[in-house]
């Protein structure tokens, strides 16, 4: 065969194998999950047009082409609502999206031109890109895999320090009326089930993260059903095990014990077999500017959910997440959202205090070989840097108007470069003030490093 035909082959080849790339974005609520998947859909639509896309190789080229919308693969799975989003943002006055609370997908069409040798342009070639989203809550619940009813239900226990129990009070005075080898009717069961589903939410309320079971405060098409209705129990731990073996099938122990395992082969895990194992590439979003703000035991708590959300990417051979489902996500990109929210001169700080709250998970992805990148980003960018002067001196700033359409300009404050220590706390040097969407009629989104993000997640399969 000529030489020049084997290389076409070989093109045809590695584009054959490459035309395809699942990548997922999760977070935690309000991470910014919904404000990051409607601007990347936004960003590639406008591609070539009027996007900023300069640090993602293929556009700044001139190769990138567009994005076209098709239908997505998974009829089951709701469709990203990516119209409503944008509706959202284009109304008078606009308005952030409404949060997705399941998982969701979407697939785009990209067209690009490949590159040859020297510069020159070759063929035309598509990519189809599946997006996928879903709450990092659900990832909450991986470690809930290594447990029995038993043991679970002495960690979930162990976890709760004043300020939570607190708000699981009422829960924990009705239960405290009921014996584990008690038979309990159904309809108490559900509102036993309720009450601690309620410590779960108001504790999120307040603005803990390390919440389980993830489902509880997300239970995207399982609200209501009984796989739902469980809750750890008090007063119970692994001395108690052999006479808690023996109870009746239809002893409070036993019918908790049963849903908790329902839970875990019916509910969580077929997340991880059906959809998880099937990412290519990660997107994990955090608010990190929205954990300073809140104080140091929120912050302290987002740290926790973080590690163990990080446990479903630590692919070491013996770790949970790899003896259970052999996963392929074969890279990761970490970033801390809404940087918009900090002057320009502070987001060095941003990356390198997102850096040491997943400093350990980080190591463990290094070791595994599994290639992560820090970055903060604005998906959305609401504010415009200005300078003003204080004293005498002047000093970066933000402009963008408050959510009920009061014009601002402020200066936030300084983020810390590692984890904050008590004399951050006590001076609480950190106002955060969250801003409305400027308008943008049709127009491509303005945003801060969505193009960094895009060119590490999918650069390579765009050359
Ligand atoms: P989700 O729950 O993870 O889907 O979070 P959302 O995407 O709904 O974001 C939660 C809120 O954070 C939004 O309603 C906005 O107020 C804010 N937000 C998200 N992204 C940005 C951003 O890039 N800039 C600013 N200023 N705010 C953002």
């Amino acid at each position: 065969m000529p030489r020049h035909l084997t290389h076409e082959l070989r093109n045809l080849l590695d584009r054959g194998r490459d035309r395809q790339l699942r990548l997922a974005v999760t977070g935690l609520s309000r991470a910014g999950k919904t404000a990051f998947l409607t601007s990347l859909v936004n960003q590639l639509r406008h591609a070539g047009i009027d996007a900023r896309l300069d640090l993602l190789k293929s556009a700044r080229e001139e190769r990138l082409l567009g994005a076209q919308r098709i239908s997505q693969p998974d009829l089951g799975i709701p469709r990203f609502p990516y119209d409503e989003a944008i509706a959202s943002l284009e109304s008078t006055p606009p308005r952030w999206p409404e949060p997705t609370r399941g998982i969701s997908e979407l697939r785009l069409q990209l067209r690009y031109k490949t590159r040859r040798v020297r510069g020159l342009l070759g063929d035309t070639a598509t990519l189809t890109l599946d997006l996928i989203d879903y709450p990092g809550e659900w990832l909450l619940d991986l470690p809930l895999l290594e447990h029995d009813f038993l043991s679970w239900s002495e960690s979930q226990l162990r976890r709760t320090g004043p300020e939570r129990q607190q708000h699981a009070e009422a829960w924990r005075t009705a239960v405290a009326r009921h014996r584990p080898d008690e038979e309990v009717d159904e309809s108490r069961l559900a509102e036993l089930a309720d009450l601690y589903a309620t410590s779960l939410r108001r504790a999120r309320e307040a603005g803990f993260s390390h919440l389980q079971p993830g489902r509880f405060l997300l239970p995207g098409d399982l609200q209501g059903a009984p796989v739902l209705q469980f809750f750890p129990l008090p007063g119970v731990g692994e001395p108690d095990r052999q006479a808690l073996e023996a109870l009746p099938a239809h002893s409070l122990y036993q019918t908790l014990k049963k849903r908790f395992r329902f839970y875990q082969q019916h509910v969580v895990k077929p997340f991880y077999r059906e959809h998880f194992r099937r990412f290519d590439r990660q997107i994990v979003l955090v608010d990190v500017l929205g954990a300073l703000n809140a104080g140091p035991e929120r912050f302290e708590d987002l740290s926790d959910a973080l590690a163990t959300l990080m446990r479903s990417f630590d692919y070491g051979k013996r770790s949970l997440i790899n003896r259970l489902f052999s996963p392929r996500i074969d890279r990761l990109a970490i970033a801390a959202t809404k940087a918009d929210h900090v002057t320009p001169d502070q987001h060095a700080n941003l990356v390198a205090l997102l850096e040491s709250l997943l400093a350990e998970p980080i190591k463990d992805l290094r070791y595994a070989d599994v290639p992560v990148r820090a970055f903060s980003l604005a998906s959305i960018r609401a504010t415009e840097t200005r300078e003003i002067e204080t004293d005498g001196q002047r000093q970066p700033a933000l402009r963008g108007h408050g959510l009920d359409g009061e014009p601002l300009l402020l200066y936030p404050g300084d983020v810390p470069d590692r984890l904050p220590e008590n004399e951050f706390w006590q001076r609480q040097g950190f106002d955060f003030t969250a801003f409305r969407p400027v308008p943008c009629r049709s127009q491509a989104l303005p945003h801060i490093r969505m193009d960094a993000a895009l060119e590490w997640l999918m650069g390579d399969k765009l050359r």
